[in-house]
């Protein structure tokens, strides 16, 4: 690169900028010939801009340089600014220098301008290169606002970021989606949930979020499951289920305002749109969901966990945005508390969008015989839990809290059928690789 700096993204070379020298620094993503012209399409992460080499007005040393490159080298561009409405834009640049600063070795295995589209695994296998097409781009900068929004969001709300461990010794909230790791000369898990320690913090912040990733040894290989994935906690001290399903539903406001007002181009290069939904979201309890089904002729009865295909009926009857609350105790894990007045009914819900469960969340219960309780009639060893119910006698406050899965609002926001399209490097039960 030498003394090179990048004066201009592709996206600034506007005709004002017309007779002006800059210096562009991207990659190749295009070459055309056109007789005595040869086009560079060059893009950077702002976009791209049209390198014009007429062969008679170029010296010989920069169009030598021009016939070396391939698709997706990385180059440097010092030329002059030329208004011209023809090209996008209404300006291209004319080099009067190149540099190659990285080559790419010819044949691609995928071509990233979407001519020739590829299967998911194809590009996932080469995942850098996939992360230049401009539906990728799109997805990762909506991903990058949501998590912005949601942060400012949190934050303003009184909330305050913690970071809880992700190597933990037993079980969150079971065994079975646990991964064992080898950790010196013990057996450890990574984390499912940062379900125990966010509940343990209202004892000393009140209101805590955490943004982290959570493993989950899912079976299940399905296009809104992963191995890894990232998951938006809060807890909330002093708080019940209604408390934190109104953060919740006017955190998706604030969100969906935020793509819809800031996410434009990137919204119109993936084809969707984003509507700010209406307050409150619908609240429908779990009897009048299963009421719901077999009215649509699906057989269900109440007890039973709602399964995909029901999912789908119910996004049709409910398009946007609702809550299913008052679910059934023994459906929800062992944390979430039983309805006074009927304990076979839980104070846990789940937020949906369309099919697709973004949230689950309730309020938890903080009577620590009560939690011992639970966690037999579920199958558990109290003595595996002993620090977390050692935290009960420390003055346990009221508490509920909730926990979205990041990819699947990005999912959403983006208009993506399937979850590894919105995860850099997605990991599910077949793919740990790159
Ligand atoms: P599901 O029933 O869809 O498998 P869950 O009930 O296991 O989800 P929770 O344990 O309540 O999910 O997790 C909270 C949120 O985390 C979910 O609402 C979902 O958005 C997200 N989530 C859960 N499991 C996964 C996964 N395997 N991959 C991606 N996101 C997930």
């Amino acid at each position: 690169m030498g003394c090179w700096r990048r004066t201009h993204y592709s996206a600034e070379i506007r005709p004002e900028l017309d007779g002006k020298e800059v210096i562009l620094l991207g990659w190749v993503r295009d070459l055309r010939d056109l007789g005595g012209i040869r086009f560079i399409i060059l893009q950077d992460r702002e976009g791209t801009v049209q390198i014009t080499v007429p062969r008679n007005v170029i010296d010989d040393q920069t169009l030598k340089k021009t016939e070396l490159l391939q698709r997706q080298y990385c180059i440097g561009v010092k030329g002059v600014v030329r208004a011209i409405e023809k090209a996008p834009r209404g300006a291209e640049v004319i080099p009067k220098s190149i540099r190659i600063l990285g080559v790419a070795k010819q044949p691609l295995p995928i071509d990233i301008t979407g001519r020739t589209p590829a299967d998911i695994d194809v590009r996932l296998d080469a995942r850098v290169l996939d992360l230049r097409r401009d539906e990728s781009q799109a997805i990762f900068r909506i991903r990058h606002k949501i998590l912005e929004a949601t942060r400012r969001f949190l934050s303003e709300k009184g909330f305050i970021e913690v970071h809880t461990p992700k190597i933990i010794a037993s079980a969150t909230e079971g065994g079975a989606a646990l991964f064992p790791i080898a950790y010196f000369e013990r057996e450890a898990f990574l984390a499912q949930s940062p379900q125990l320690y966010k509940e343990q913090l209202t004892i000393c912040f009140e209101k805590v979020f955490e943004i982290g990733p959570t493993f989950r040894a899912e079976k299940s290989h399905t296009r809104r499951h992963l191995t890894e994935f990232i998951s938006i906690d809060i807890e909330e001290a002093f708080a019940t289920a209604e408390d934190v399903m109104k953060i919740a539903e006017e955190l998706m406001c604030h969100v969906c305002k935020v793509v819809k007002e800031n996410c434009q181009r990137e919204l119109k290069v993936l084809k969707h749109t984003v509507e700010v939904p209406g307050l409150p979201f619908k609240r429908i309890p779990y009897d009048e969901v299963i009421r719901e089904l077999k009215e649509e002729k699906f057989e269900i009865e109440w007890g039973e966990d709602i399964p995909t295909a029901a999912y789908r009926i119910l996004g049709r009857i409910h398009p946007y945005f609702y809550f299913i609350t008052e679910w059934p105790t023994s459906l929800k894990p062992f944390y979430i508390k039983p309805k006074d007045e009927n304990p076979e009914v839980s104070e846990g819900f789940d937020l949906m969008w369309h099919w697709i469960e973004i949230a689950s969340g309730g309020t938890r219960i903080h009577n620590k015989e009560l939690l011992i309780k639970r966690l037999k009639e579920q199958g558990l060893h109290p003595e595996s839990f002993k620090y977390h119910l050692k935290t009960f006698d420390y003055g346990m406050p009221p508490h509920a809290g909730w926990a979205i899965g990041l990819e699947r609002l990005v999912m959403m926001h983006t208009g993506r059928k399937n979850i590894r399209e919105v995860v850099l490097y997605p990991r599910d039960r077949f793919r740990l690789t790159p």
